[in-house]
C-alpha cells in the first residue's frame, strides 16, 4: 500500500492543510538527517520525496496520499544553520501547532542521524508531540555508517532516554542504503495508517 503513495500537495501554512480527518503519519527530522531518503525507501519510490542537495530548502508540509483519507506527511527539516533564525522560528511555530493540534495525525516518525541523535531540536519535537500521548518511532538512520558496537550503543542510549521521558516512543536502527529496519518501519507506518478510529470514517 505504501507503494501507492503519490504527492498530492504542499502547504506553506497551517491554514492550507486539508480537513482534519482521516489518518496521517508525519515524518520529521533535522535537515540532512535522511528524511527524504527514508520516505523514498519506505514507499519503494526513488524520487517521491526530493533528496535535497541544499539542506533546508523545502519549507512546506508535503502530503503524499496513500489511499483515501490516508497520508504520509513530510514536515520541513529543521535546524539548518543557513536558514535565517526568524524563518526557523516561524517554522517551529508551525511544527509545534501541527504536532500538538492535528487530530488526523496518528503517529510521528522522527528521523535522527544515528551518529548525532537527540539534539535539542529533536527533543523539542518530542516534547511537543509527546504531550499528545500518540506513538513516536525514532529512526536512527545512516546506521550503515556505524560499526556494530556503535549501532548497539546508540540504540541503547536513545532507547533509555526515550523510555524516561517519552513512554509512547521507541527507537530502531535504520539505513536507507542497507535497508536495515525498513520492514519494521513500514509495519509501524501501516498500522498507524489503518487505525480504526478515524473521525469521519475511512472510505
Ligand atoms: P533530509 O534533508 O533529511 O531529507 O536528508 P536526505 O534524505 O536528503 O539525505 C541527506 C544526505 O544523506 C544525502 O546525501 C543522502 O544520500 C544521505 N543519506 C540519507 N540516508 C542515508 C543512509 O541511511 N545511509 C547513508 N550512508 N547515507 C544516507
Amino acid at each position: 500500500m505504501l507503494h501507492d503513495a503519490q504527492f498530492e500537495f504542499g502547504a506553506a501554512r497551517l491554514s492550507q492543510l486539508p480537513p482534519d480527518t482521516g489518518n496521517e503519519v508525519a515524518f520529521a527530522g533535522r535537515s540532512n538527517a535522511g528524511k527524504s531518503s527514508a520516505i523514498n525507501v519506505l514507499t519503494g519510490r526513488k524520487q517521491l520525496a526530493f533528496v535535497s542537495k541544499t539542506p533546508g530548502r523545502t519549507q512546506q508540509i508535503n502530503y503524499y496520499r496513500v489511499s483515501a483519507q490516508r497520508y504520509l506527511v513530510d514536515l520541513p527539516g529543521y535546524g539548518f544553520a543557513r536558514v535565517p533564525a526568524s524563518v526557523q522560528r516561524a517554522w517551529q511555530e508551525v511544527l509545534s501547532r501541527y504536532l500538538q493540534e492535528r487530530r488526523a495525525l496518528r503517529a510521528l516518525v522522527l528521523i535522527m542521524d544515528a551518529r548525532h541523535p537527540m539534539t535539542d531540536l529533536d527533543e523539542q519535537m518530542l516534547g511537543w508531540f509527546g504531550q499528545t500521548g500518540k506513538p513516536v518511532l525514532v529512526l536512527l538512520t545512516k546506521a550503515d555508517k556505524l560499526n556494530r558496537q556503535g549501532q548497539v550503543g546508540t540504540l541503547r542510549d536513545v532507547s533509555q532516554a526515550l523510555a524516561t521521558h517519552f513512554p509512547a516512543s521507541a527507537a530502531q536502527l535504520f539505513s536507507s542504503v542497507s535497508k536495515l529496519g525498513v520492514d519494521q518501519a513500514r509495519r509501524f507506518v501501516m498500522a498507524q495508517l489503518v487505525a480504526r478510529d478515524v473521525p469521519d470514517g475511512p472510505t
